[in-house]
């Protein structure tokens, strides 16, 4: 996003039982389902929410911070935030 060369997000995991706080070395949606339309605001932008489509479901394909590559399913509202921090991966902003 500011011109760093590297692709990781971390964010709060709120699917599990206990919340976990989750670092994404190479985040990468490689499935989406159940697009609808909402609203998102960003720490990176000032004047308050914009609209945004997302999808329902995702399948992310990622590494561990060992850099194993996994494959996750997330849904709701975490898949939310991970599609807008993968959106800042790829420089796009809402
Ligand atoms: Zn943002």
């Amino acid at each position: 996003m500011i011109g760093v060369r590297k692709r990781i997000i971390a964010f709060l995991d709120e699917s599990g039982r206990a919340p976990t706080y989750t670092v994404m070395p190479n985040p990468e949606i490689i499935k989406k389902d159940g697009a609808y339309n909402t609203e998102e605001g960003c720490l990176s932008l000032l004047g308050g929410s914009r609209p945004c489509k997302r999808y329902k479901s995702i399948k992310v394909k990622y590494q561990t911070l060992e850099l194993q590559t996994c494959i996750k399913t997330y849904t709701g509202w975490t898949a939310q935030i991970i599609q807008h921090e993968v959106d800042h991966c790829d420089g796009v902003l809402i």
